[in-house]
C-alpha cells in the first residue's frame, strides 16, 4: 500500500509489483505495487480539487495544521527513524539523529513561515493608482525525489509548496517509498484536507515522466540526478510549467595552506562519509595544498580505516551499506577503473565474509595521483569515495574547485579571514562552507549553480519558487476620462 490519492492509501495499479530490499542485509521488506499513469491522473485531479480550498485557507490556519503534522511525527519519531534505517540501508543513528529530527523541524519553520509570505512593499508608484502585490499559489505541484534522502526529500518538496498554499503529487523513488506516506500519513492526520498531499509510488519513465508532463500540473520539482533533470526541463516545456530542479554534485573541498589540518581531517571524513557518501552535497574531491597533501592523506586514512561498517539498526556501526547492489557494483567500477590510472591508498573493496558480504557495502575509500580530469575526479560517484589532489597557488585551487560541470556546494578550511573571503566568493556553488561542511539548516536555502540546478529548497527564499507574484493596479482618481488615454485617442 505504497499510494497515498486523496487521503486514501491504496494499491498501485501499473501491474507490477517490485520487491523493497533492505540493501544492507539483501532481505525483503514486502512488496509495491506500482503505480499507473491513471493513478497519477486521479492523484492529480485530487490534488486540482483540493487546491480549491487549500489555496483559500487563511496562513494562521495552515500554520495550525502543519505545527499539529510536526507533532505528531515527533510521536512518530523512532518508527520513521527504523523505516528509513530498513529502506536505505543507513546506520540508526543517521536516521536518529541527522535524517528525522531533520525533516521534523522542516515542518516546524514551513509551520511559522507560512504566516510570514510577505512581497515588497506596495504604495502609489504612478501618481493615479495604487499598487499592490498579491502572492498566489500556483496550483499542484508534481514533485520527484531520489532514494538517497527520501524522507528530508519529501519534507523539502511537501512543505514550501502546501505552506504556500499549493497541493502536492510526490513520487519516491520506487527503492524508498515507505517514509513518504508515513509522512504523508501525518498531514492528514493532523486535519489536512484530503487531496492536498498525495503521493504516487511508480516507476520513473512512466508514472514519474507522466507527472512532469501532466497538463494539469501547474509546477514541477525535481530532485535526482542532471540525466533526469533534462528529461523533467523538457517535460516541462510542453505546457511551460514552472521548474524547479535540485541535481548532482562533486563538491570540492579546499584545504589551504594555512588550514587547521586536524580539522580538515576530521572534517573530511565526516563530510565525505554521511551517508556512505550518497549525499549531493558530500566531500568528493579534496583539493590540497602540496605542503599539507602527504599529512591529510596520511590522518585521513587512518581514520577511515577506524570507520566502523557494521548491521545497519546497531547504533555502533558508522556506516551502512549503499542502496542497491547494483549502485554499489557502479561505485566499485569506478574505483577498478582507477587503479589504472590512480593510487587507491585505502578501501576499495566490500567486505568479503560474514554477514556484512550479504549486504551492498562498501569501505571508505581514498584515492590520490589521480588528473583533475580522470572519471573519479570530475564524475558523481555517489559512493563513500573521496579523491585528492594537490594545489600550489590559490588561484590553482580555486580553479580546481571550479573545475566542473557541477555547482552545489563547496567547502573551504582556512585560518586566514581573506582567504576565506575570497573563496566564499569566487566559488561557483550554492553553498560554500567556511572550515565545515554538510550542516544544513531550514532557515537558509539550499540549491545549485551550473548543472546542479536551479531554484531554492527550504528557507523562505523556496517561496519564491512555489508561489507567484500579481501585481494588482487600482485607479484612485475617480476619473472617467484619463490623462493618458489621449496618447491613444485624442476624443471630443
Ligand atoms: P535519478 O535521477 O535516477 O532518480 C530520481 C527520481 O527520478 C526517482 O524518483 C526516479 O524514479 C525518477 N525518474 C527516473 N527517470 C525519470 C523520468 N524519465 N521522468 C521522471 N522521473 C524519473 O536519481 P537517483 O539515483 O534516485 O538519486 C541520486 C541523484 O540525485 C544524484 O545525482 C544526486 O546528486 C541527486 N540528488 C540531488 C540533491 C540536491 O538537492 N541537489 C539531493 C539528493 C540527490
Amino acid at each position: 500500500m505504497y499510494q497515498l490519492i486523496d487521503g486514501q492509501v491504496r494499491t498501485g495499479s501499473a501491474g507490477e509489483e517490485i520487491d523493497l530490499l533492505d540493501p544492507s542485509t539483501g532481505e525483503s521488506l514486502g512488496s509495491v505495487d506500482l503505480a499507473s499513469t491513471g493513478d497519477v491522473d486521479d492523484a492529480v485531479a485530487a490534488a486540482g480539487r483540493a487546491f480549491e480550498e487549500w489555496s483559500r485557507v487563511t496562513p494562521a490556519e495552515r500554520s495550525g495544521l502543519l505545527a499539529k503534522t510536526a507533532e505528531i511525527l515527533e510521536s512518530r519519531a523512532e518508527e520513521l527513524a527504523q523505516a528509513e534505517t530498513a529502506q536505505c540501508g543507513k546506520p540508526i543513528r543517521l536516521s536518529r539523529e541527522f535524517d528525522v529530527p531533520g525533516s521534523i523541524d522542516n515542518v516546524a519553520f514551513f509551520a511559522g513561515a507560512a504566516r510570514h509570505l510577505s512581497g515588497m512593499a506596495s504604495g502609489e508608484y504612478s501618481a493615479d493608482h495604487t499598487s499592490t502585490l498579491r502572492r498566489e499559489p500556483i496550483g499542484v505541484v508534481g514533485s520527484i525525489a531520489p532514494w538517497n534522502y527520501p524522507l528530508q526529500m519529501a519534507a523539502w518538496k511537501i512543505l514550501p509548496a502546501v505552506a504556500a498554499g499549493n497541493t502536492i503529487v510526490l513520487k519516491p523513488s520506487e527503492l524508498t517509498p515507505t517514509t513518504s506516506v508515513l509522512f504523508a500519513q501525518a498531514f492528514l492526520d493532523a486535519g489536512v484536507p484530503a487531496g492536498v498531499v498525495n503521493v504516487v509510488t511508480g516507476r520513473g519513465a512512466d508514472a514519474g515522466a507522466h507527472l512532469m508532463r501532466h497538463d494539469d500540473v501547474s509546477m514541477v520539482s525535481f530532485t535526482g540526478s542532471t540525466r533526469v533533470g533534462r528529461t523533467v526541463l523538457e517535460a516541462a516545456a510542453t505546457n511551460a510549467k514552472r521548474v524547479h530542479l535540485e541535481l548532482g554534485g562533486k563538491a570540492p573541498f579546499v584545504v589551504f595552506e594555512d588550514a587547521d589540518l586536524e580539522a580538515a581531517v576530521h572534517g573530511a571524513v565526516a563530510g565525505s562519509l554521511i551517508n556512505s557518501g550518497q549525499d549531493c552535497t558530500a566531500a568528493t574531491r579534496a583539493i590540497v595544498h602540496r605542503n599539507l597533501h602527504d599529512a591529510f592523506v596520511e590522518g585521513v586514512a587512518e581514520l577511515f580505516e577506524q570507520v566502523v561498517l557494521g548491521p545497519t539498526r546497531d547504533e555502533g556501526s558508522d556506516l551502512g551499506s549503499l542502496i542497491s547492489f547494483e549502485h554499489r557494483d557502479k561505485v566499485a567500477g569506478m574505483v577498478e577503473r582507477a587503479r589504472g590510472y590512480a593510487t587507491v591508498v585505502c578501501g576499495g573493496r566490500s567486505p568479503a565474509d560474514g554477514d556484512l558480504a550479504k549486504g551492498a557495502y562498501y569501505r571508505p575509500t581514498l584515492i590520490t595521483g589521480a588528473a583533475p580530469d580522470s572519471e573519479i575526479v570530475t564524475d558523481e560517484i555517489f559512493g563513500p569515495v573521496l579523491t585528492v589532489v594537490p594545489f600550489d597557488t590559490d588561484d590553482e585551487a580555486i580553479a580546481l574547485a571550479n573545475d566542473t560541470v557541477y555547482g552545489l556546494a563547496a567547502s573551504a578550511w582556512t585560518t586566514d579571514v581573506y582567504r576565506a573571503g575570497r573563496a566564499t566568493r569566487e566559488i561557483q556553488a550554492g553553498c560554500v562552507w567556511v572550515n565545515d561542511h554538510i550542516p544544513i539548516i531550514s532557515e537558509m536555502p539550499h540549491g545549485g549553480y551550473k548543472q546542479s540546478g536551479f531554484g531554492k529548497d527550504m528557507s523562505h527564499y523556496s517561496f519564491e519558487e512555489y508561489t507567484q507574484v500579481k501585481h494588482v493596479m487600482t485607479d484612485i482618481t475617480g476619473t472617467a476620462r484619463k490623462e493618458w488615454h489621449r496618447t491613444i485617442f485624442r476624443g471630443a
